[in-house]
């Protein structure tokens, strides 16, 4: 992979700006929203160079190339998040070498996840991903069976249900963002009305995090804003 990009700590610096800004802007609470760097297809010189400007939050999408870069910072505080498809044959390796997972579409990965979670380490987050904008061939359980997953996750002991994700249709106008950043927020609220207890909303990417935060986002996943362009 390439050397990483020199300006890291600066568009990491900006980013974090954007956010406070954000959150002054939709009347949010001051450091109510996270961010989560998404290093995908970015170098662990680039992590690096993350972690030494203060970002203790990664976002990694494949198990494989995760699985190297962690054993590079084996000791450190990072805490790793997967926000890529998990199969469930490949649970096992999520459930011991990550702290969050944020693509739960189907009560089975939970189920295995927790059954596979050392007893060493406290139960793994999730998030339950919703194909908000209804997509065909997209990932994350449809609208309708978010209720019913909740349910069969909610109580399983190895793993904390902390809340929903989603990546809507791309879209460059501001306000088709946050009809669909809404509709997840919307989702959210009525399972906490049915008593789950949940605290994340996983949404808002480089292009589309003001509009996520205006909906009432705490995560926001950025890559190519902090690292630039990844290598493919
Ligand atoms: C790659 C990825 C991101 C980051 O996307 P950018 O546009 O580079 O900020 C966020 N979330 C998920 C699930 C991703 O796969």
């Amino acid at each position: 992979m390439n050397a990483p990009n020199p300006d890291i700590a600066t568009n990491l610096e900006r980013v974090i700006e954007r956010i406070r800004s954000a959150e002054v802007t939709y009347g949010r609470t001051p450091n109510s929203v996270s961010l989560l760097a998404v290093s995908k297809r970015q170098p662990v010189e680039a992590i690096r160079a993350a972690y030494q400007a203060g970002q203790l939050a990664f976002g990694e999408n494949y198990l494989q190339e995760a699985a190297e870069k962690q054993s590079t910072f084996a000791s450190s505080d990072i805490e790793w998040h997967l926000i890529g498809s998990l199969q469930s044959n490949k649970t096992r390796a999520a459930a011991t070498s990550f702290d969050w997972v944020h693509t739960i579409d189907r009560a089975k990965i939970a189920q295995r996840l927790s059954d596979q979670r050392p007893d060493a380490l406290p139960p793994i987050n999730i998030c339950l991903q919703v194909n908000i904008s209804e997509e065909t061939q997209k990932a994350g359980c449809p609208p309708v069976e978010v209720l019913p997953l909740a349910a069969a996750t909610a109580d399983l002991p190895g793993v904390s249900l902390r809340g929903l994700m989603a990546i809507p249709e791309p879209s460059t106008d501001c306000t088709v963002q946050r009809r669909s950043f809404a509709k997840l927020r919307k989702l959210y609220e009525q399972l906490q009305d049915e008593g789950f207890r949940m605290d994340t909303l996983s949404m808002g990417m480089s292009l589309d995090l003001d509009a996520a935060i205006a909906e009432g986002a705490n995560y926001v996943r950025v890559g190519t804003a902090i690292f630039g362009p990844r290598n493919n």
